[in-house]
């Protein structure tokens, strides 16, 4: 059975930065796709906006090449990839200038919807908004589109905040975290608010803890920069890993609508108990398989940025008191993996005795590889020989439950994108969300800036630093193998 696809309406998108590296490996491949898909027409209008002259031609031959690398699918379609790029153009203008405001106003048509991408760094958020708002460019379905990072702390998030609002409704600012749109984070709320199984057991009652690992194997790569900057605190834990966190905790919203799902997500941000020093690890990656270590990669020999961070989480309210919630990530680590962990109590009393050893249950969701989710259940060993009990997962490994089809379902940007165009801000961060995770981050890193040593060292190919295993350790608890 072939996914349904509900066409949007007619919209005219704008990416900021439309020559830039994300708008070449994600924005344009993910808008190729839902095109081929038929989610919408070749009424539409995409513009590529950027600093630098460039012809139109040129622009379309730019983007055919990041298609050909990026979705190469498209080499083998050349119809519908010229179609596609047909409906592009490019429009040289500066945030910080007047140049090419006029011709972009040109290209605006009214009627449909206006989707302004700001795929552009972060400083110059403020800038397109005042001159798209100057130059008359939006209109009552003009949206804007942010991408992270969103502000650097508290403060900036709050200027930054501050600052789109002056141009723009809460309701028209789409804060982008493109771990939202995953297919298993989705299906984690389907998971908990669609079936009645699990949400009696969701709470301190039943479950001992909870693991959130989102771990890399690549290095800092071509953004030291902006990552030597950055660390894994900004760049991972106070979006991504906030995020899963909130929608494992939070209390089932009324509604699949957007406040009331970002409702219940600040409350358990705000819930989120200060961090005690020694529940906070970071490291930093040393040389190892051939790679440089942290510090030579970002050419800065006395970085104290951290390329690792754990964390030992209590969320204080009714439902939660006594669940510590352990976050990681990092780079460099042995796998790519990225999962969170539902660890629940032990049976309260076993009639199989010691000898059938101990077994608890745990629901993994896996965002990759292999997004699905998986129930470890208790049975008996096959066989003679008395009451042995062994561990089996339930496997929903969705491309096996699905069919390949199926399966095959969106990108995250692909999704994210569509429902900027739908109008539909569920799966985007509200911005006393993004402040409230801020205030919670912010004085664990300013602790650690205080304290001024330097992170731990980790090996390449390893799970991070001795103190991140010792942090569970020390509860009695250990973190689940980063596998492949
Ligand atoms: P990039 O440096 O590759 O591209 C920047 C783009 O901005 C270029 O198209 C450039 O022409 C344009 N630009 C620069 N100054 C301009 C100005 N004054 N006026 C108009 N256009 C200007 O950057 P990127 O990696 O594509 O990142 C874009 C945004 O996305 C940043 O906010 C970044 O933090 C965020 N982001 C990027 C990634 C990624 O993997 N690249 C991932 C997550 C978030």
């Amino acid at each position: 059975m072939a996914s349904r696809v509900i066409p949007v309406d007619p919209f005219d998108l704008v990416i900021f930065g439309g020559t830039g590296d994300l708008a070449r490996r994600k924005i344009l491949p993910a808008l190729y796709r839902r095109f081929v898909a038929g989610q919408f027409g070749a009424d539409t209008r995409l513009t590529g906006a950027a600093r630098g002259e460039m012809e139109t031609g040129a622009y379309r031959a730019l983007v055919r090449d990041a298609l050909m690398e990026f979705a190469p699918e498209a080499a083998a379609d050349t119809g519908t990839r010229d179609a596609f790029l047909d409906m592009l153009a490019y429009v040289a203008l500066d945030a910080r200038g007047e140049d090419g405001w006029e011709a972009l106003a040109a290209r605006m048509r009214s009627g449909p919807i206006r989707a302004f991408y700001f795929s552009v760094a972060p400083g110059l958020f403020g800038d397109l908004a005042h001159r798209l708002h100057r130059h008359g460019l939006t209109d009552e379905t003009a949206r804007i589109v942010v991408e992270k990072p969103f502000g650097h702390d508290l403060d900036s998030a709050r200027d930054l905040n501050r600052t789109l609002a002056r141009h723009f409704d809460e309701g028209r600012i789409y804060r982008i975290d493109h771990y939202l749109g995953k297919e298993t984070v989705q299906n984690l709320m389907a998971i908990r608010f669609g079936n009645v199984l699990f949400e009696p057991l969701w709470n301190s009652q039943y479950v001992d803890h909870i693991q959130i690992t989102v771990a890399e194997s690549v290095g800092v790569g071509g953004r030291a920069g902006y990552y030597d900057h950055a660390g894994a605190m900004r760049d991972m834990v106070q979006n991504h890993l906030m995020q899963l966190l909130c929608l494992i905790a939070m209390e089932p919203p009324a509604r699949f609508a957007p406040d009331a799902v970002r409702d219940e997500k600040l409350k358990v941000i705000r819930a989120l108990d200060p961090v005690a020093r020694d529940h906070a690890v970071r490291g930093q990656y040393e040389a190892g398989h051939d790679q440089p270590g942290y510090r030579a990669q970002v050419g800065n020999p006395d970085s104290r940025t951290e390329s690792f961070v754990a964390l030992k989480a209590h969320v204080s309210n009714w439902r939660w008191a006594g669940t510590p919630f352990y976050l990681r990530t990092g780079k460099r680590l042995r796998a790519r993996t990225s999962e969170i962990a539902v660890v629940f109590k032990d049976a309260p009393h076993s009639i199989f005795g010691a000898e059938a050893g101990r077994h608890r249950n745990i629901l993994t969701i896996r965002l990759q590889p292999n997004e699905g989710i998986e129930l470890g259940v208790t049975i008996k060993e096959p066989g003679p020989g008395g009451m042995r009990l062994i561990d089996v997962p339930l496997d929903m490994t969705f491309a096996e439950a699905l069919g390949p089809e199926e399966a095959d379902f969106p990108d995250a940007y692909e999704r994210l994108i569509m429902d900027v165009i739908r109008g539909n801000q569920t799966l985007f961060m509200r911005g006393d969300e993004v402040e409230a995770a801020w205030a919670w981050t912010d004085p664990i890193i300013a602790g650690w800036e205080t304290e001024g040593a330097a992170p731990l060292a980790y090996a390449t190919g390893s799970s991070g630093p001795e103190d991140a295993l010792m942090l569970m350790h020390r509860d009695g608890r250990r973190w689940r193998e980063i596998r492949p």
